[in-house]
C-alpha cells in the first residue's frame, strides 16, 4: 500500500553531472561500463545529466531543488566540481546549498580531489580506472566529510570559492602548456614538466600572508578551542578559524585552553612540526607561543574593518564574509607577513593531491582550516627541480631539506606579481594574470569521502 512504500527507507538520490569531453573523452564509456552497474548494485537512484557546455554545470546547480537530491556528483576532472561548488556559492541561499553532498568520480586528466578520497580512506595510490573503481566503491559508502572551501579574489574583483589550488609559476605554467596534450590524458602534466624544466621562469613578486598558529600538520583535527582568560567563566568557543591569535584574546597571559578532539586519541606530533604545534588539553600558557599578541582593547585591530562603500556588488554578495582579508588595492593587514623575491612557483594549495600522481601535501586534510602556501625561490637547480616533482609521486619530497623550497600553513595569502607576464590558475583553471588573494572558509562544503 502506499502507507508501507512511504515507510520504507528510501534509495539515495544523485544527481550525476558527465562532462563527455573530460580526460581522453572517455567518461561516458567508463560511466557505463563501471560506475552504473556499481551504483545501482547499491540501491542509489540518480539522473545522470551530460554537460553540453563549459558552465552547463554551474547554471544548472543554481536552479535546481536542492530536497530533491541527496548529493550532486560529477563524472569529469576537477574543473567540473569547480563550476559545480561556484554555482551552488552563486545561490541566494548559498550557505544551505553548498551543504549538498558533493561526490567525484575521476574521468578527467585533473583527478586531484578523486586521488586525495582515495588517499584519506586508505587506499593505495593509483591510477586510471582503479582510481575511479575506488572512489565509485566510496561513493556507495556514502560517508560524508566537511570540506575547506577558500574564497579568492582575483584583480578584476571577481569572487570565485575554490576547493584545491592557487598555482602562479612552474605549476601554472605546465598546467596550461599541457592543454595542448590532453590527448594523452595524465601523462599531459609529466611531458609538460619536462618541457618547463628545459626553460624554467623566474617571477618576481610580493608573497604574503597570515600565518596559521599552531600549525596543525598532524591529526585528528582540532574543532575548537575553549578560552578563559585568567581561569575565570565564562569561557568562549572559539571555532577553529578564530584561533586565539587571530583573536588577539590573551591579555591576561595566562588562560586555559583544551582542544576539542574528533576522537579521544591524543595527536601523534609529526618530527617536523614546530613546537608550537603540540600544545596539548589542560592548562597552558601563552607565553610558550611567540606569534601571540596582547591586546583586549583591539579584537580584530588588524583585520579590515569592512565599510558600506567597500562591500562588493549584488551580484558577489553571496558567500561568507572574508573578514581576513583587506581589499586588493590597500595594504595587508599588520598581522600579516610579506616576502618580496624572485620565484619559481609560488602553490596554495588545501588538498594532499594536485594530481592523481602528485603527492603534493601529504599533511593536507579536508577539513584542517589550513592553506598550505609553498614556494621555490628562484637559484634552485633543474636537477632539484626534477628530483623534487620525481619524489612528488610518492610525497617523499617534504622530507628533503632544500633552502630553495618553503613550506606554510597559513589562513590566508596574496600573490602581487611584479614579472609582466604569466599564468595564475585557481584549481587548475587558467584566471586573469595580476594581484590576487585568499582565505580559508572553515568546512563549509561537504564531500562525499566514503
Ligand atoms: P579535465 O580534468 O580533463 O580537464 P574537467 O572536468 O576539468 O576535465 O573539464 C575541463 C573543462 O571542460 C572544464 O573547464 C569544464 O567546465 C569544461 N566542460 C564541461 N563540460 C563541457 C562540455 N560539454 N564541453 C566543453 N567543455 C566542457
Ligand atoms: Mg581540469
Amino acid at each position: 500500500t502506499e502507507i508501507s512504500s512511504n515507510l520504507l527507507p528510501r534509495s539515495r538520490r544523485l544527481l550525476l553531472l558527465l562532462n563527455p569531453f573530460g580526460g581522453k573523452g572517455n567518461a561516458l564509456q567508463w560511466c557505463q561500463n563501471h560506475i552504473l552497474p556499481m551504483i545501482t548494485e547499491a540501491d542509489v537512484s540518480f539522473n545522470l545529466i551530460q554537460t553540453e557546455r563549459q558552465n552547463h554545470a554551474r547554471e544548472l546547480v543554481q536552479s535546481i531543488s536542492l530536497d530533491e537530491w541527496d548529493g550532486i556528483v560529477v563524472i569529469s576532472g576537477d574543473g567540473l566540481l569547480h563550476e559545480v561548488i561556484n554555482g551552488l556559492m552563486e545561490r541566494p541561499d548559498w550557505e544551505e546549498a553548498v551543504k549538498m553532498p558533493l561526490g567525484i568520480l575521476p574521468c578527467g586528466s585533473g583527478n586531484a580531489v578523486a586521488a586525495a578520497i582515495n588517499c584519506s580512506a586508505g587506499f593505495e595510490q593509483v591510477l586510471g580506472q582503479e582510481l575511479l573503481t575506488n572512489c565509485t566503491l566510496l561513493l556507495c559508502h556514502g560517508a560524508v566529510s566537511p570540506l575547506d572551501l577558500v574564497s579568492i579574489t582575483t584583480t578584476s574583483g571577481t569572487r570565485v570559492f575554490s576547493f584545491l589550488s592557487v598555482a602562479w609559476g612552474f605549476i601554472s605554467d605546465v598546467d596550461i602548456e599541457s592543454e595542448k596534450y590532453r590527448h594523452m590524458g595524465p601523462a599531459r602534466f609529466t611531458l609538460g614538466t619536462m618541457v618547463r624544466l628545459a626553460s624554467l621562469n623566474i617571477y618576481r613578486g610580493r608573497l604574503s600572508y597570515l600565518p596559521a598558529l599552531g600549525c596543525a600538520t598532524h591529526r585528528p583535527i582540532l574543532r575548537s578551542i575553549t578560552v578563559a582568560a585568567n581561569g575565570s567563566l565564562p569561557f568562549q568557543r572559539l571555532p577553529l578559524h578564530r584561533t586565539v591569535s587571530d583573536m588577539g584574546l590573551c591579555e591576561e597571559r595566562q588562560a586555559f585552553c583544551y582542544r576539542e578532539m574528533e576522537s579521544a586519541e591524543e595527536p601523534t606530533p609529526s618530527p617536523s612540526s614546530p613546537p608550537s604545534s603540540s600544545f596539548q588539553a589542560s592548562n597552558f600558557s601563552f607565553e610558550s607561543l611567540s606569534e601571540v599578541t596582547v591586546d583586549k582593547e583591539s579584537q580584530h585591530a588588524d583585520l579590515p574593518k569592512v565599510l558600506p562603500n567597500q562591500l562588493p556588488s549584488a551580484r558577489q554578495m553571496h558567500g561568507p564574509l572574508d573578514d581576513f582579508l583587506a581589499p586588493l588595492e590597500q595594504p595587508v593587514p599588520k598581522s600579516w607577513v610579506t616576502v618580496e623575491d624572485d620565484f619559481v612557483l609560488v602553490l596554495a594549495i588545501y588538498q594532499t593531491h594536485l594530481g592523481a600522481d602528485l603527492f603534493t601535501m601529504p599533511t593536507a586534510g579536508f577539513n584542517d582550516g589550513l592553506i598550505h602556501l609553498c614556494f621555490v625561490r628562484a637559484g634552485v637547480s633543474r636537477a632539484t627541480m626534477l628530483r623534487l616533482f620525481l619524489a612528488m609521486e610518492k610525497g617523499t619530497h617534504i622530507d628533503h631539506e632544500n633552502p630553495y623550497f618553503t613550506h606554510l600553513p597559513v589562513r590566508a595569502f596574496r600573490i602581487e606579481p611584479l614579472t609582466h607576464k604569466g599564468i595564475i590558475t585557481i584549481d587548475g583553471e587558467r584566471v586573469e594574470y595580476g594581484p590576487i588573494q585568499g582565505q580559508i572558509h572553515h568546512g563549509i562544503a561537504n564531500l562525499v569521502t566514503g
